[in-house]
């Protein structure tokens, strides 16, 4: 029997960060992808839609560029051309993925694979042996049993980032971070769009006012809040808003963006312990079966690709390594591209009031900035946070405006090494630059 250290199924960023770290520590490996290199983060997920934005946002920047003395006669947009703009994109990210791993020395098959035991995996009518596995097998859209949710007329963003032709108008279920990018992306290129959310906001993992301020700068997007689908039809979506009236929609598409699932076909024969569908394991990433660990949106810890390459590393040193790591998702930074960014790392305001815990807390408005005022003027939104500690630590930092999602990186720096406030005040910042809006922050902070 062929027989490896490790085997890792799945290809994503999860899967190929493990493979690569574990062939660099000496080790031989195999990964098996079904699909194509890079998993859904290269293929289906993050590079396709921040290609398609940038797309966006070039075209209405040519059609609203007037009062900056850019005069385009009439811009438009080519859907066609944008898509074939993202497959290089994708295609760029899936060649950078397949060279990491040759320069690696990792084994790769391409094909489905099924674990016949916690040693054992079938693929391509071969039994392959390892000593230990890690399952990185992702996710991928959810369709929650709405009546009407198999029709013709629904797609997922699966599809939206593979269409060929433009509706007029769609109407999308979920105002989480799928959900506003594709809102953003649409409505951006003229598509009238519509979200539905069932919580009074959208962007759940983001700070109440500043969530409110993305969802404001989306200004062509109507806004459905607190409001359960209950049926969609062929014109449309039909839910229940907060005061349990009736209501609908009428849109040509609907987009699902209510969450994903764990992908988890070919992994029944280990018998793993679940949670609400995701693998569960333990902070070294470890199942109930000591050999085996799932690492990325499989276990549904934080379903992030960054966080799928951290969850890689904290497997392989588990397995390898003389140290065992472990994942802790506080420190993670996200972000939201829409054409009104957001991005946080650590607590928000209302999850440290809700769990009682006092801190102290600045905000900064955007249009106090000086590179945001003169880029944007009047067009400013947004607004910086932070959050420390009694003592001044920072805890976290909430943006929402330009280059949200580049500032953010120095966030999860600052909180995972747990830097005082006091140490950004005697920082110098370039001028003018949007993260001087972190250093107003750190000045507004009493301590
Ligand atoms: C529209 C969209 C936008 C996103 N944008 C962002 C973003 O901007 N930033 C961000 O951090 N995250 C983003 N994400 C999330 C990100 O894509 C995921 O968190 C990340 O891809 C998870 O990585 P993973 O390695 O766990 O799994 P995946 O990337 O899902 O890869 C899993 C791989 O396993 C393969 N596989 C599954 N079963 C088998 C099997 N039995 N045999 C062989 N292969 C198998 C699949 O084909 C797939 O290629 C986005 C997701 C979506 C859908």
């Amino acid at each position: 029997v062929e027989k490896y250290d490790l085997i890792v199924i799945g290809a994503g960023p999860g899967g190929y960060e493990a493979a690569i770290k574990a062939s660099a520590l000496g080790h031989s490996v195999l990964l098996i992808e079904k699909d194509r290199l890079g998993g859904t983060c290269a293929n289906k997920g993050c590079i396709p839609t921040k290609s398609l934005l940038h797309c966006a946002k070039a075209y209405a920047a040519a059609s609203s560029s007037q009062e900056l003395g850019v005069e385009v006669d009439k811009a438009f947009f080519n859907l066609q051309k944008a898509m074939a703009w993202k497959e290089q994109a994708v295609e760029s990210v899936g060649k950078g993925v397949e060279l990491l791993l040759k320069n690696a020395g990792v084994q790769v098959l391409l094909d489905a694979a099924a674990c016949l035991d916690a040693h054992h995996v079938q693929v391509a009518g071969r039994i392959i042996e390892a000593d230990f596995l890690i399952l990185a097998t992702g996710s991928e859209p959810a369709r929650p049993p709405i009546p009407g949710s198999d029709g013709p007329n629904v797609i997922t963003s699966d599809e939206a980032l593979v269409m060929e032709l433009l509706p007029q108008s769609i109407a999308i279920i979920g105002g989480g971070v799928i959900g506003i990018e594709l809102a953003s992306f649409f409505s951006l290129i003229g598509v009238e769009v519509s979200v539905i959310e069932m919580l009074d906001e959208i962007l759940p993992m983001c700070d109440r006012e500043l969530a409110k301020l993305v969802r404001r700068g989306l200004d062509k997007v109507s806004f459905n809040l607190g409001c359960k689908v209950t049926q969609i039809d062929s014109e449309g979506v039909q839910f229940t808003d907060s005061k349990q009236k009736q209501r609908r929609v009428d849109s040509q598409l609907v987009l699902m963006s209510i969450g994903r699932s764990p992908v988890t076909k070919g992994l029944e024969a280990l018998g793993l312990e679940t949670a609400r569908g995701y693998i569960a394991v333990d902070s070294h990433m470890r199942t109930r079966l000591g050999n085996v660990f799932a690492i990325g949106d499989v276990n549904g810890k934080s379903m992030l690709a960054h966080s799928a390459s951290a969850m890689a590393e904290v497997a392989v040193s588990s397995i390898f390594g003389s140290e065992a790591m472990s994942f802790d998702p506080i420190s993670v930074p996200w972000a939201v591209y829409s054409h009104i960014e957001a991005a946080g790392c650590g607590p928000t305001e209302d999850q440290m009031k809700s769990q009682m815990r006092k801190c102290l807390c600045a905000s900064v408005p955007m249009r106090s900035n000086g590179r945001v005022l003169a880029e944007l003027s009047k067009r400013a939104v947004g607004s910086a946070k932070m959050i420390c500690d009694m003592d001044g630590t920072i805890l976290g930092i909430h943006i929402v405006g330009p280059y949200a999602s580049e500032l953010i990186w120095g966030a999860s720096v600052l909180i995972s090494s747990r830097v005082n406030v006091k140490a950004i005040r005697s920082a110098v910042f370039s001028h003018p630059s949007v993260s001087e809006v972190i250093l107003e922050c750190a000045r507004a902070i009493e301590c």
